[in-house]
């Protein structure tokens, strides 16, 4: 019997999961974004303004959703000398209700920049949820936006000046970002590291790869880069988040995973041409490939699944992930799929 990892049926639509537009520092208009974006092939763009969450239902219809959500930042010193904080964490929160334009842990006196508060309600701006730098605070945040219908992602830890230490007792993480368009060609590129910590944890992140652009259509330059591809029905906003939710997608800079089911205990993946792929587990355990134009493969997973419950049982929970890498060294990643998922 084969086990699809990425669901059978449905097809692909291609996903940034993190933007910003003139509601914040961004350079362009919601609707410009969709265009230049539309023009690529893309079908999803999630609008992640700083600080205000600002619906912008008016630009979805049948060929494009544009996901409500916004970011928030909770940083650990002030600004000096005009460069950024110390650490800093900056998280997504993604909307399950396109309408929703009210947030429990808005926090008013962080708005920035204060522009961003003439899209907003006076009852939206009414809010105050405490925030400080730390695991608890930042936790307790988490879990209510969890309750009220809020996706989290934590976003690029690297520029975040973050390591193990910050993000090791996050709980109710959704995704995690190992691809940040605008971080990596700035020289911060981030890594698979954080979630693997994580997941270690027995925390089910998924990862993200996103463009966090606040580029103008003069230059795109942050653009284009990290993108998620979301396996669904259909293109429709409930359709999309529920896909999200359950990890139907995977995230990469560059290659494609067109096909992944696990079937008497043999991996298949059918990818874009790759010089090498990767099966990673929670145990030291791997499996690596390496070629030119390698496009389908199989992975023996056998004598790991028997021993998986084990393992299971005893430890953290078992999971492999692949990881896809092409000839100019762009990942796909997939997410993590664990032992209760195919044993
Ligand atoms: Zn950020
Ligand atoms: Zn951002």
């Amino acid at each position: 019997m084969k086990t699809y990892l990425l669901p059978k049926d449905g097809q692909f639509y291609k996903a940034n999961l993190h933007m910003h537009t003139v509601v914040s520092d961004g350079k362009m208009t919601p609707a410009e974004v969709k265009e230049e974006y539309m023009k690529r092939g893309y079908s999803i763009v999630a609008y992640t303004d700083h600080e205000a969450l600002v619906p912008h239902t008016e630009l979805t219809d049948d060929k494009f959703v544009a996901i409500t959500s916004y970011e928030i930042a909770t940083n650990k010193g002030a600004c000096q000398g005009g460069f950024p904080f110390e650490q800093t964490y900056h998280m997504n929160l993604y909307a399950k209700d396109p309408n929703k334009d009210l947030s429990p842990v808005f926090t008013m006196s962080r708005l920035w920049p204060a522009h961003a508060g003439n899209y907003m309600s006076e009852e939206a701006k009414a809010v105050e949820w405490p925030r400080e730098y730390s695991i608890e605070s930042l936790n307790a945040l988490i879990a209510r936006a969890n309750e009220d219908g809020f996706l989290v992602s934590y976003n690029h830890p690297n520029w975040s000046l973050q390591n193990y230490k910050d993000y090791a007792g996050l709980r109710g993480v959704w995704g995690v970002e190992f691809y940040n368009t605008g971080c990596a060609r700035a020289g911060y590129p981030d890594t698979m590291q954080p979630i693997d910590d994580l997941l270690q944890q027995g925390e089910r992140v998924f990862p993200l790869a996103a463009d966090d652009a606040h580029a103008g259509k003069d230059t795109l330059h942050d653009c284009f880069g990290g993108f998620v591809m979301v396996k669904a029905e259909k293109l429709a906003y409930k359709t999309v988040m529920e896909a999200l939710e359950k990890g139907d997608f995977y995230a990469s800079s560059g290659p494609a995973i067109e096909e992944l089911y696990l079937e008497d205990g043999v991996l298949h993946l059918k990818t874009s041409p790759a010089a090498k792929v990767e099966v990673i587990t929670e145990r030291r355990s791997r499996w690596c490939r390496r070629g030119e134009g390698l496009t389908e493969l199989t992975f023996d997973l056998s004598d790991y699944i028997k021993t998986s419950r084990e393992v299971s049982e005893k430890r953290a929970p078992s999971y492999f992930r692949i990881t896809v890498t092409d000839a100019s060294g762009e990942t796909a990643q997939s997410r993590a799929y664990f032992e209760e998922e195919w044993n």
